[in-house]
């Protein structure tokens, strides 16, 4: 509107122009040579005007003849492009839709028309892979991970596959590969905990994981692999540092200082666990070069000083005193013990044992042994080192089930925790 009202503006001055020219009056003389041309004054500003007009459409047709092949090229470019995205969208949709083969058409039609992008390759790669052809997916993640704008999207996909078919060094390789493309992100580490964990890797699991629970069982299955002894004893150390109540990573640490020569630390270290957590491997650690049965006792007591209450130290002053023949002092921690309700078969059958001892073989001696032995046979078993994966009983603990093969699976089970066997 404002444009209009100018021009208008303009074209009524340019008239007002002329009419007061013409009302002046005058002429142009053109001479060239013998020949003269006289032409008014409004007529010659008029032809001037009239051959600038000229001039400028001449100009701008001659700029548009240069551009039309760019605007030629970009408008099939952008049709193309407009395909090609379409085609995209249709892949997308069979690919959510599970049909394969419609999806691989699509996404070449997309490559046609768009050439090797990230988002056509990764779509390319998915297709191949929901028709089963891994061996052209894998062509295309290698495409993806060639780039360095999609390097992270290429290695993600063969990781993936190196997972699926269990190549686990392959696996470890690119999953180093792609921590390196993409620091820090939260699924790789995850993908290279796990990959770890199948790999038997400790250290590197350690390494990786969250600290917490498993911190203690994965310092020590990696001080197992260590072959210097320097590292090792590190790697026990935190383990009971982490846990000191994981009684394998105590008694793993107590042994290393002993022959270290600090028989007194690794004391102190196996009186810290059993304050933790009692468990008898860490008794007989502790009392194995005890031999005489009253410092054998003494030496239980001092052991037992941080969790005097706990079933497992009832346990172990009763049965000790009852080898010394402090036979008082045994039955005040059995009977305490059986009648906490936390007593297990072994507290019944040293009490068995103590009316052995006490009464010796008398009728009423034998009736008060069978009387023990009966609530032995009925009482919940003593803990153990338990598969919690598939239930199996192992001597000892250890990183992997050499059952089921399951990491991290073996506990210490108490009885009160046990599960109901099934009829
Ligand atoms: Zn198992």
């Amino acid at each position: 509107m404002r444009t209009a009202i100018l021009y208008l503006v303009a074209l009524a001055a340019g008239v007002a122009g002329i009419l007061w020219l013409a009302r002046l009056g005058g002429d142009v003389q053109l001479r060239a040579g013998d020949t003269e041309i006289v032409v008014a004054l409004p007529l010659a500003i008029v032809a001037f005007a009239v051959f600038c007009l000229l001039l400028l459409l001449v100009a701008s047709l001659i700029g548009w003849l240069r551009r039309l092949p760019a605007r030629l090229r970009a408008r099939k470019e952008a049709k193309r492009r407009g395909e090609g995205d379409a085609a995209l969208t249709r892949a997308l949709v069979a690919l959510a839709a599970g049909t394969p083969d419609v999806a691989r058409l699509e996404v070449r039609r997309a490559r046609e028309r768009l050439g090797d992008k990230p988002q056509v390759l990764l779509l390319a790669a998915e297709a191949e892979r929901l028709a089963g052809r891994e061996d052209a997916a894998a062509d295309a993640f290698r495409l993806l991970a060639a780039r360095e704008d999609s390097r992270f999207l290429g290695l993600r996909g063969l990781l993936r596959q190196a997972i699926q078919r269990e190549d686990w060094p392959t696996a470890q390789r690119l999953a180093r590969e792609a921590e390196a493309a993409q620091p820090g992100a939260a699924w790789l580490r995850q993908e290279r905990e796990t990959l770890a964990l199948r790999t038997r890797d400790w250290r590197e699991a350690l390494a990786l994981s969250a600290p917490g629970a498993g911190t203690a069982a994965l310092a020590l299955a990696a001080s197992t692999q260590e072959t210097d002894a320097t590292r090792a004893g590190e790697l026990e150390r935190q383990a009971f540092a982490a846990d000191a109540g994981f009684a394998p990573a105590a008694l793993a640490h107590a042994r290393r200082l002993k022959s270290a020569g600090s028989p007194r630390r690794a004391r102190t270290v196996l009186e810290q666990a059993w304050a933790a957590r009692p468990h008898p491997d860490l008794a007989a650690a502790y009392l194995a070069e005890e031999t005489d049965p009253l410092q054998r006792v003494k030496a239980a007591d001092t052991l037992v000083h941080g969790n005097k209450a706990h079933p497992e130290s009832q346990l172990l002053i009763g049965r000790a005193a009852l080898e010394a023949g402090l036979t008082g002092r045994a039955r005040q921690e059995l009977d305490a013990l059986a009648g906490s309700g936390k007593a297990d078969r072994r507290a019944y059958l040293a009490l068995s044992d103590l009316e052995e001892v006490e009464q010796g073989d008398t009728p009423a001696g034998r009736a008060a042994q069978a009387r023990w032995l009966r609530t032995a046979a009925t009482a919940a078993p003593e803990p153990r080192w338990r598969c919690s994966a598939c239930g199996t009983d192992h001597a000892a603990w250890d990183p992997v089930c050499p059952n089921c093969q399951s990491v991290g699976t073996i506990a210490w089970t108490a009885p009160q925790t046990l599960p109901v066997p099934a009829a």
